[in-house]
């Protein structure tokens, strides 16, 4: 079913609510969110949003109801493994990773007990939200166990007696020191992204999502990035611009009323850090500035 308007699904209330409404409003996206609404309509662009649970979005890319949705890695390879077992359609593009909703996805077992690597979890029960990723995980290591399907308070599962066990999302790890666990593997790294549904797009849509997404690259690169600026004497310039991070190409200005020192502007990928700072004011340069970016464009 095609539509003249982009339809973009994201999480309507959660962890990637809030930053998806940044990065569209940094996109140049206008959507007033207010209100309890399925459908919202951008206000600049042909583009509505569908606000659904996050386990909804891998689906309806993968059937080709909406255009494009962004959704937890994680998320998504649960889906798309489920659907592969049942023969169902699972295929999506993955148009870009984004900078937010980082996470790992991991097996943690009682704090006392010891682990020596995934052959431990043979023959155990383990909790999880995620058992295809957990199943394609551990089968892929030849270990044999059994899940307890949990959709919430996995981390508890243990401690009532319902799992060895548990294979959960971590960030921090508070969660599961909080609950006598610690991390035993790593099996999934996660971060947002950006999907696409398979399929053609007429020419309106297509440089739609070619503008949004060069937008979107550019929202993450201004955020990485920083300008900084700096005056430095001629004499020592080289060994200053060795300094700075990224200054593959930096302009080079002269100063009004100083001919022995020059400015120094450029576009830094990294931030800038004190220590570095330390460096290049010994090496003489002067009223150093470090200034976060916008918006660019390449
Ligand atoms: P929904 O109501 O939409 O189903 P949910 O409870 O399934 O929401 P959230 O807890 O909002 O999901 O998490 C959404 C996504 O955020 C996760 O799937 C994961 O990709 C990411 N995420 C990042 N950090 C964490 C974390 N510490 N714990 C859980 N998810 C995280
Ligand atoms: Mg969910």
């Amino acid at each position: 079913m095609q539509t003249e308007r982009l339809r973009i699904a994201i999480q309507k209330k959660g962890r990637l609510a809030k930053e998806c409404h940044e990065l569209l409003k940094r996109c140049g996206v206008k959507i007033n969110f207010s209100g309890d609404r399925l459908i919202v309509h951008a206000e600049n662009m042909p583009i509505d949003l569908l606000l659904v649970r996050d386990d909804d979005i891998p689906g309806l890319i993968m059937d080709g109801v909406v255009d494009l949705g962004v959704i937890g890695e994680n998320e998504l390879e649960e889906v798309r493994l489920e659907r592969v077992a049942l023969g169902e359609p699972n295929e999506y593009v993955k148009l870009r990773r984004l900078d937010f909703g980082g996470c790992r996805l991991s097996v943690a077992i009682d704090k006392d007990k010891t682990y020596n690597g995934p052959q431990d979890l043979a023959g155990k029960r383990i909790a999880t939200t995620y058992p295809n990723i957990l199943k394609d995980y551990l089968d892929k290591q030849d270990v044999k166990f059994s899940t307890c399907m949990l959709n919430g308070s996995v981390e508890v599962a243990p401690r009532a007696g319902l799992a060895d066990a548990i294979c959960d999302l971590v960030s921090t790890g508070a969660t599961l020191e909080a609950n006598g666990l610690k991390e035993a593997e790593v099996i999934f790294r996660s971060k947002a992204v950006l999907i696409q549904r398979m399929g053609e797009f007429d020419a309106d849509k297509t440089a739609l999502i070619e503008r949004l997404l060069t937008r979107i690259k550019g929202v993450i690169q201004a955020k990485e990035s920083k300008y900084i600026m700096l005056h430095a004497p001629s004499e020592t310039l080289e060994q200053v611009v060795e300094l700075l991070p990224g200054a593959e190409d930096p302009t080079i200005l002269p100063l009004a009323h100083d001919k022995q020192r020059v400015a120094v502007h450029l576009v830094s990928t990294e931030n800038l850090f004190w220590e570095t700072m330390e460096k290049l004011k010994a090496l003489g340069a002067s009223s150093i500035l470090v200034l976060p970016i916008e918006k660019m464009m390449e």
